[in-house]
């Protein structure tokens, strides 16, 4: 017997070094030599066969069953994992029987043992979600019933245009189609507005208060159907403030902010000026003025997060505006 066939051959009575190894805990086992890993396997598998249980006979009969077919400790150690992705200990220990007592390598049994493991199943709620994602197509994902969704799939799926198509026009060109109530921010810069009107939509991306963006194509067409606001901005001055001379509603003046900052200023926030606070730049509790120079969005966490009072000593930075634009300034600054 060379050190190869004396080491598998240690290996093969797997059930009596699990029992050899009751009353040690896993320090016990790392003080007689065991590495980490093998003594942490083996108080696993201690604790299942020599620790207390009620089900003694399944117990017993496992025991038996892999010191008869010679289970190495590889192979409990396969079977106990999944013994301990069973639902309840009753069925852990069905497993355990069912495993131990059937001569096998332990390729089949691991393959025997996923096949017993209930599946968990994702809990569906009937409903809408939305994914977002940055420079790739977003989705919509809905869940309902079987038959609404059948009949949904085949209303956008069995018509000579495209599914997309059959959705957009369901919903934003028929006469009778519902509109959304959700009032959204179009954000275009006047010198894109030249380009568009004179034909070149398809090539500029306009960015929405919903964090969404359209094609300047896209634009054009939902104009037309005049629905929604526009806020034209201009690349030097800024939010563009075609009523100058009123004052604004704060509806109006959240609109202006959103367009300005279509999502939050802060470095790397990415949250949607439609889901975003009216921040006042210079705190209101100091004198700031609620006008469109001194607003902006920001989210609910970096609207609190925001360095307002002049006078503490700067912790997270704050929103300012430099040369009309919004800046997150640090707070070394
Ligand atoms: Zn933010």
């Amino acid at each position: 017997m060379n050190a190869l066939d004396t080491y598998l051959a240690a290996m093969a009575p797997g059930m009596d070094i699990v029992l050899g190894c009751a009353g040690m805990s896993e320090d016990d086992l790392c003080a007689r030599g065991a590495a980490e890993k093998t003594a942490r396997e083996l108080a696993l598998l201690k604790e299942a066969y020599c620790g207390t249980t009620k089900f003694t006979r399944k117990r017993r009969r496992a025991i038996e069953g892999a010191q008869h077919n010679g289970h190495s400790i590889v192979a409990l150690s396969i079977i106990e994992k999944y013994a301990r992705k069973m639902p309840t200990l009753f069925d852990a220990w069905v497993l355990r029987e069912q495993l131990c007592t059937t001569k096998a390598t332990a390729g089949a049994l691991e393959k025997l043992a996923q096949s017993k493991v209930p599946k968990k199943k994702r809990k569906v709620k009937p409903g809408v979600r939305i994914i977002r994602r940055k420079d790739a197509p977003w989705t919509l994902a809905i869940d309902g019933s079987s038959s609404f969704i059948a009949n949904l799939h085949a209303a956008v799926e069995n018509q000579d245009k495209k599914p997309l198509d059959v959705v957009e026009d369901t919903f934003f060109d028929s006469d009778t189609a519902q509109r959304s109530t959700v009032v959204t921010n179009v954000l275009v810069r006047l010198e894109d507005y030249v380009r568009i009107v004179n034909g070149d939509g398809e090539e500029i991306t306009l960015q929405m208060t919903n964090g969404a963006t359209l094609t300047g194509a896209q634009y054009l067409r939902r104009t037309l159907k005049e629905h929604g606001f526009i806020t034209l901005v201009s690349p030097y001055e800024g939010a563009v403030n075609l009523y100058r001379t009123q004052r604004f509603a704060n509806a109006k003046q959240r609109l202006m902010a959103g367009a300005e900052n279509p999502v939050c200023p802060w470095p790397r926030c990415a949250k949607p000026a439609d889901e975003c606070q009216i921040h006042h730049l210079e705190p209101w509790l100091h004198g700031g003025l609620t006008n469109i120079a001194n607003l902006s969005t920001a989210c609910a966490y970096h609207n609190g997060a925001n360095d307002d009072d002049p006078n503490a000593p700067p912790l997270r930075g704050r929103l300012a505006r430099e040369n009309g634009q919004i800046r997150w300034q640090p707070p070394d600054r």
